[in-house]
């Protein structure tokens, strides 16, 4: 069959930038005014919503571009673009893909999963870390090209079902909730619910074995903060924080790169030296940024009064 993907307009492409902003910010870009507040500090480096939205999206150039695919630990591979994440776990009875992201990136995870020289085809599980387009639009597309199991977090649910990329149904196989497990070919991945992003953000972990030794393995849900935090995304948060706190966890990966220091941490892959995806130090760093806005807009709202 001739599949032809059809590349999104550049206004396209901002509008998709726009759906990851928050309505403040959005306001702000198309009144081209920028009060961009709160900044934190957090370890020497400033943020502000917007730059963490940059660090995190790129360029639409860079939500595309294919990453060098490579080997991250154990049976766990990365298969995404320059900005958003995509990661394959290969097991003897197929692999699980965890984040889509957007449907146009499904043929480059696919180029991607076969120059690891694996098959796209063997996919049996989809998983995904929220329902935002950038991580789980793909999942209709991928879905139809191989075959697998879409299993969704139950609190992500109704925003998952807005996702329709061409009017396709977003698929839903199965339904999980908080502390979960998937199991195939012998690896388990545990859900774990880690909302405030979304109603069912979740954070993925499992266990790698390298060089005789096992990795607890964290795949990360965003934990940026709205614009506007209401009470029950407060409370949200809270437990959020504290949950990937308490996490097991030797390798944190993330559904942005840059919530991992991927491109650092690649740039150290060395055969014969030393891991650098292995970096339990740096396993709360995500968390420091995101925690530190979390409060610092928490404190702008009520100074504001609201
Ligand atoms: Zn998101």
């Amino acid at each position: 069959m001739h599949m032809k993907f059809v590349l999104p307009s550049a206004t396209m492409l901002a509008l998709v930038l726009l759906t990851e902003l928050p309505a403040r910010a959005q306001t702000q870009v198309v009144a081209g005014m920028a009060p961009d507040h709160p900044t934190v500090t957090v370890t020497g480096n400033n943020y502000t919503p917007i730059s963490i939205l940059r660090r995190n999206m790129g360029t639409p150039a860079d939500q595309l571009e294919q990453f060098p695919p490579h080997h991250v630990i154990g049976n766990i591979y990365y298969v995404g673009s320059k900005t958003l994440s995509s990661f394959l776990i290969v097991t003897p009875q197929g692999n699980i893909l965890i984040n889509t992201i957007f449907e146009m990136n499904v043929p480059t995870i696919a180029k991607s999963v076969a120059q690891l020289g694996f098959k796209f085809g063997d996919t049996k599980i989809i998983l995904g870390n929220h329902a935002h387009g950038d991580h789980m639009e793909g999942d209709a597309l991928a879905k139809q090209i191989t075959g697998a199991r879409v299993i969704v977090m139950a609190q992500d649910v109704p925003a998952l079902a807005a996702i329709k990329p061409g009017g396709k149904r977003h698929p839903i196989d199965e339904v999980i909730t908080d502390g979960d497990t998937v199991m195939l070919g012998g690896t388990t991945l545990t859900a774990h619910l880690t909302a405030g992003h979304t109603r069912g953000c979740t954070t993925w972990t499992t266990t790698a074995a390298e060089n005789g030794r096992n990795y607890s393995v964290v795949f990360g849900c965003s934990l940026r903060a709205p614009d506007v935090i209401t009470p029950a995304i407060e409370a949200e948060f809270n437990h959020s924080f504290q949950v990937v706190r308490t996490l097991p966890c030797d390798v944190l990966l993330g559904d942005h790169p840059a919530e991992y220091g991927m491109v650092a941490k690649f740039a150290k892959l060395k055969a014969g030296a030393p891991n650098p995806f292995i970096d339990k130090a740096g396993c709360t760093a995500e968390a420091d940024i995101q925690e530190a806005m979390f409060h610092a807009i928490l404190k702008e709202q009520a100074t504001a009064g609201h």
